[in-house]
């Protein structure tokens, strides 16, 4: 039985990553800064030397998911750059030495389409431009910057998967950097949608590109991104609203004004984030993952239904104030 390394074992990525490696008859070993359930666990930080190599020892393989993904602005761009870029090179050094087949890196099409002037369809040929990047983006494009550097020198078989946001059902009730928006929607802790758009995708599916880009041996020394069509927040609260609204629910749809999310970042960091990226529309294609590794996505809308169902079973969600209304609309 093959066995793999996964770091950042305590991520919501790598919690499905770990579920798909193990249906697929891998065994595995986390690292992680506490101890997670049901995973065997080595203890590292990226920002330190302990613990990597025995780690890897004995893994055939290498999954690095781990890296800082927070929800606001860092006070300084090194709080995540030096994390993701040293911790990244620490994961490459140790599996080197101990000899792995072969590492996948967990990227992100932040490395890919954040900081271009022009808007078009970005492609695995494209870079982020790191001088016009927020820390979280620039710290992804560096790190797998870094990661290519490195391979090239050592001869390391590197691979990477770039997510765009990831959504789908958590597995541990802890809301994450990217399923916060479905939070805030079903939640209503905010009033309307900013003119904010992502590139979602399953965090299932996402899983499943970790371990399709670990089995192709045509992948080695690729970048592949996973994401679908562009979608503003607001069209997602228009999916939620459709289906949770007649439930009880009060899934915001209308649009909140720039000028308020402006006022609103005065003192929120995450509204402060969220103006970095207003009235962006950013497009990938994953092309060359569908047609490479035979990857494939489920609708978008499954993905936000799951997402907002885990929610509230998990009991993240507020339960409905008002009984469901039959045959109403219910959207607000
Ligand atoms: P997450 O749940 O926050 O997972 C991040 C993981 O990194 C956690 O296990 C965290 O450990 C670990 N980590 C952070 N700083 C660390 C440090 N100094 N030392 C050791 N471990 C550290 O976020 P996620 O969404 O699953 O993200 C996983 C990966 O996917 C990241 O590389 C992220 O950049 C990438 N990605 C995410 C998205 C998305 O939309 N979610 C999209 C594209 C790419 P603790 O639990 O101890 O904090």
């Amino acid at each position: 039985m093959e066995r793999v390394l996964v770091t950042g074992a305590s991520g919501f990525i790598a919690g499905h990553v770990i579920a798909e490696l193990r249906a697929h008859g891998y065994a595995v070993r986390g690292t992680a800064r506490r101890s997670v359930d049901g995973v065997d666990v080595v203890t590292a930080d990226l920002t330190s030397d302990a613990g990597w190599a025995e780690a890897v020892d004995g893994c055939d393989h290498v999954m690095h998911t781990a890296s800082p993904f927070p929800a606001g602005s860092p006070k300084s761009d090194d709080e995540l750059v030096r994390p993701a870029v040293d911790g990244t090179l620490r994961v490459l050094r140790a599996a080197v030495d101990a000899g792995v087949k072969r590492v996948v890196l967990t990227s992100s099409v932040a490395a890919v389409a954040t900081g271009h002037r022009e808007e078009k369809v970005r492609t695995e040929a494209d870079w982020s431009v790191v001088e016009r990047s927020p820390a979280y983006p620039k710290s992804k494009t560096l790190a797998e910057r870094a990661a290519w550097d490195f391979a090239r020198e050592s001869g390391l078989e590197l691979v990477t998967v770039n997510p765009g946001m990831v959504l789908g059902p958590l597995l541990t009730p802890v809301i994450g950097t990217s399923t916060q928006v479905v939070h805030q929607l079903m939640a209503r802790t905010v009033p309307a949608s900013p003119k904010i758009g992502f590139v979602p995708v399953d965090v299932r599916d996402v899983a499943t590109a970790h371990r399709l880009a670990l089995e192709t041996p045509q992948a080695a020394g690729n970048r592949y991104i996973v994401a679908g069509e562009h979608m503003w927040v607001r069209e997602m609260a228009a999916v939620l609203a459709e289906e949770f609204n007649p439930r009880g629910y009060r899934v915001p749809t209308g649009s909140l004004p720039t000028s308020l999310l402006r006022v609103a970042a005065l003192f929120d960091k995450t509204a402060r984030l969220a103006l970095d990226f207003v009235g962006r529309r950013e497009a990938v294609s994953a092309d060359k993952a569908r047609g490479e590794l035979g990857w494939t996505m489920r609708p978008v809308r499954d993905t936000l239904i799951d997402t907002a169902n885990s929610l509230i079973e998990l009991g993240l969600v507020p339960a409905p104030r008002k009984p469901a209304v039959t045959g109403s609309s219910g959207r607000s």
